[in-house]
This record gives C-alpha cells, structure tokens and sequence, in this order.
C-alpha cells in the first residue's frame, strides 16, 4: 500500500510520509527476485496462474504518486491501482481533512501544534483518548497522535474543521489546489486502473448508510465514464471510527455490487476475503526479509 512516492524532480507533496523513488523501484526489484508476478487488480478473483501474486495498489491520487511512478511502471508492465477520492477533483473542490491535517502538521510551529493539541485533548473524554492512543500509536509525537486522532477519528468532520480553520492560511488552501493529479492523467496509462476512494476521505462511522449515500455513492458516479475505472473495488480510507458497524457497511457495499474493500489493516490477503489487508509501503523490505524472500 501506497501513498506519497517522492523524486528529486517531482519531490513528495508537503506533511505526507513518502517515500522515495528510488525505494520503489528497489521494492519492487525485491518483489520479482522473491518471485512474486505482478497481478492486476481486475484478476483478485480470477487467478489466471498459480504463480505468487502481488498487487500494487496506492490511496489517495496524489501528484506525486501518478507522476513518479506511473511512467515508470507503463514502461516495466507493473499494474497499479489508485483509489481516488472525488471530492479535490470536482470544478468545485472539497479537501479532505485528514490531507488538511498532514499539511498543518507540516507547516506550523512546535508552539502552535501544542496549543491544538492541548485545546483538542481537553475535549476528549479517557475512553477517546485511549482510542486514539491506541489507533496511532505508531506516532511518537504527542501532538501530532492527538491531533490526527482527535480530528480525523473523534470530532464530526464540521467540529473538527471548526477547531482546524483558524490555524490555516490561504498558502495551504493553495497547496491543496495541486496536491491531487487530475483524472485525465490517467487516460496514458494501460497499466493504471482507478477505484472509489470516496468523496470527502472521512472515516467510517456509526451510521453506515448514510457514510455510503455521502462518500461512495458521489465517487462512484465522479468515476463511472473513466476507461481505467474499476467499478467494483472499494478502499476504505483511515481506520474507522471506535462506534464503526464495519461489517454492516461491508454487507452494503456487497449488496451494491462492490467485489473487495481494500483496507489500511496490517497484513498479507488470503486469496478470498471480501476485506484486504495489505502491506504498508515502509514495512515491504521488512517482511520480505521476515519471510526469507529478500
Ligand atoms: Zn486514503
């Protein structure tokens, strides 16, 4: 799983944790010399082999990714898949909060991220706080594990917005202008197909159906004429929500045709399940290692 893969002519978008170029390309060196065949996503159900498969797949769109990589996996035969999120690609653009967020992490003071974080940890009751402790305990700042955790997973997208605002300026609303790639870009690429990554990027919560009238359903439209859409994989962004139904919400999408709902939980796929896990671009050299492979 992929997000932000930086270069030194196209360098990674600003707060987002990337990696380089250079890394992908070994990454997926590793991936051959292990054996594994690089499948498309259109094949997670129909093995055309019994050969080791490894799909690449990235969230988000962003410039950076589609610049980066996808000229260069056209040229190697390597099919990626992108989820993307509707909501900066619209003539009216909407920016997800959780891209807000990295970007503020990014460019405020040491000072100024103390001050949110205090404000936002002082509206939290203990059993949110373990929540998010626990949800990003892979962030060892203080202030930016409250700040993601009590914006993107605690606070209604409103509130939280509300508490963000006043801490960002007109330079960052700009960054996000050019943060995302355009859908046209992807039309060069054979290689590249594109998913629903919804509409606003928000995190699953308590009512289900009402998550998928607001972020599936728009992004499913935005994408429907696109030639490299996959219409029926979803990929769920962040992890959900402490009062999440996710397994209500994953009967939805099945009963609305969706095939597999790709997922930011840790681990290997079994080949069948509905919901996939996967592999986090930062951990690949390390499990193949694990593995014996690398
Ligand atoms: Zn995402």
């Amino acid at each position: 799983m992929y997000h932000s893969v930086g270069s030194d002519v196209k360098p990674a978008v600003v707060g987002s944790n990337p990696i380089h170029l250079d890394r992908f390309k070994r990454q997926m060196l590793l991936f051959d010399a292990a054996g594994y065949r690089f499948a498309s996503i259109r094949e997670l159900d129909a093995r055309i082999d019994n050969s080791d498969r490894v799909f690449i797949t990235s969230d988000d769109g962003t410039s950076d990714w589609a610049t980066n990589v996808l000229p260069w996996c056209e040229v190697n035969s390597i099919p990626t898949h992108t989820g993307i999120i509707s909501g900066p690609l619209r003539d009216k653009p909407t920016y997800p909060l959780a891209h807000l967020v990295q970007l503020l992490l990014a460019s405020k003071t040491n000072e100024e991220l103390t001050r949110l974080c205090e404000s936002l940890q002082a509206k939290l009751t203990s059993t949110e706080l373990d929540f998010v402790n626990q949800t990003y305990n892979y962030e060892t700042d203080q202030n930016r594990r409250i700040i993601k955790g009590a914006l993107n997973l605690i606070f209604p997208q409103n509130v939280a917005m509300e508490q963000l605002s006043p801490f960002m300026s007109d330079a960052d609303f700009t960054n996000m202008t050019i943060r995302f790639q355009n859908l046209e870009f992807y039309r060069n690429f054979s290689y590249a197909t594109l998913g629903n990554h919804t509409e606003n990027h928000t995190a699953l919560g308590q009512d289900f159906s009402m998550y998928f009238q607001h972020e599936v359903e728009p992004c499913k439209e935005f994408l429907k004429d696109h030639p490299n859409n996959i219409g029926d994989i979803f990929t769920l962004p962040l992890k959900p929500r402490a009062t999440a139904e996710k397994s209500a919400f994953y009967e939805l999408l099945q009963k609305n045709g969706f095939k597999h709902c790709l997922t930011s939980f840790a681990g290997i796929w079994d080949g069948q399940s509905f919901e996939i896990p996967r592999i986090d671009a930062q951990d690949v050299e390390g499990i193949l290692e694990a593995s014996g492979l690398a």
